[in-house]
C-alpha cells in the first residue's frame, strides 16, 4: 500500500459492506438513537467516492485531509464531525510518517485521539470509539512487538468486533444514547458497529 490508488477500491467495497447491513445499522440507531446514522454514513461514502479521481492524485497526507473535510462538511450528525475530524488529524500525522506498521499506527492514534478530544469522549461509554480505541491497542502493542502482517491484520479485527459487541452491555454517557439511561442497555451502539465494519474492511483489503 504504497499509493493512494488503493483509496478507490477500498471506498467501493466500504460502501457496499455498509449497504449491505443497512437495516442492521438503521435499528440499532433507531433503538438508542435517531436512526440516521446509516444515512449519514452513506451520504458521507458517496461524497468521498465522488472524490476518486482527485484522491489519486494526492499523497496520502492530503488525501486524508480532503476524506476528513468532504465527510464534516456533508455527512452532519454527531458521527459526521468526529469521524471529519479523525480523518483531517490523520492527514496532518500522514505529514510525517512512513507508510509502515508504525507510521500508521501513529497516524490511526493521531486520529483516535483527535475524536476523544472533539467528543470529550473515551472507551466505555457506548459510542464508536469502543471499537476505534481497542483496535488503537492493538495496533500498538503490534507495532511494538514488530508483528507479521497476517498477525496485525487479524488482530485488527478481533479488537475490532469484541469493541463493537462490549458496547451491547453498557450504559451510555456520550450522544443522544445517554438521554436513554438503563433502557440503552441491551442495544449495540450504532457508530461503534459501523467503525467495526469499516476497519473490517480495510484489514481484509489490505490482506
Ligand atoms: P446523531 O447522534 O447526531 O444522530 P449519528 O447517528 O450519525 O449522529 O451518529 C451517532 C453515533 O456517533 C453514535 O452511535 C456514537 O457511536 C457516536 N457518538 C455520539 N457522540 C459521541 C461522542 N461524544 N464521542 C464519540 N462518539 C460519539
Ligand atoms: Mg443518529
Ligand atoms: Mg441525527
Amino acid at each position: 500500500m504504497t499509493d493512494t490508488s488503493f483509496l478507490p477500491p477500498l471506498i467501493a467495497a466500504i460502501q457496499s459492506e455498509i449497504i449491505n447491513n443497512e437495516a442492521e445499522i438503521s435499528a440499532l440507531d433507531r433503538a438508542i438513537g435517531d436512526g440516521d446514522h446509516v444515512t449519514n454514513l452513506l451520504r458521507g461514502l458517496e461524497a468521498v467516492a465522488k472524490l476518486n479521481d482527485e484522491l489519486v492524485q494526492l499523497d496520502w497526507s492530503a488525501a486524508l485531509m480532503k476524506i476528513g473535510m468532504t465527510l464534516m462538511s456533508t455527512m452532519g450528525g454527531a458521527s459526521g464531525s468526529l469521524l471529519g475530524s479523525m480523518f483531517v488529524s490523520m492527514g496532518k500525522a500522514a505529514k510525517e510518517q512512513e507508510l509502515d506498521l508504525n507510521g500508521m499506527t501513529t497516524i490511526y492514534s493521531a486520529g483516535v485521539e483527535s475524536i476523544k478530544a472533539r467528543g470529550k469522549a473515551d472507551i466505555g461509554e457506548k459510542t464508536m470509539l469502543d471499537t476505534l480505541i481497542p483496535v488503537m491497542q492493538s495496533l500498538q502493542s503490534d507495532a511494538e512487538q514488530n508483528a507479521d502482517k497476517t498477525t496485525v491484520l487479524s488482530n485488527i479485527k478481533t479488537a475490532a468486533i469484541q469493541g463493537m459487541q462490549s458496547t451491547k452491555d453498557m450504559l451510555a454517557t456520550k450522544g443522544r444514547a445517554s438521554f436513554l439511561g438503563e433502557r440503552a442497555r441491551g442495544h449495540i451502539d450504532a457508530g461503534a458497529r459501523t467503525s467495526q465494519l469499516i476497519l473490517c474492511v480495510i484489514a481484509d483489503e489490505l490482506s
